[in-house]
């Protein structure tokens, strides 16, 4: 159990690791809410998002019918 970790902190591109913070929001996810942070490589350009389940909120699970 990682509580909160980026899976992605390089660029998809260049893999350079010279980026920026875009912006963050929470967005649903297949198991659940998900937080999108979306990030700009300072060498290329690129833009990308990486997602990591959100933390907290175990009872927003969804398709969990008792
Ligand atoms: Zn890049």
């Amino acid at each position: 159990m990682t509580p909160f970790e980026c899976p992605d902190r390089k660029c998809p591109k260049c893999e350079s690791t010279q980026y920026l913070f875009r912006a963050r929001k929470t967005v649903p996810g297949p198991n659940g809410p998900e937080v999108e942070t979306k990030y700009r490589c300072q060498a290329c350009g690129a833009v990308w998002a990486a997602r990591v389940p959100a933390p907290g909120r175990p009872e927003q699970r969804e398709g969990d019918a008792a």
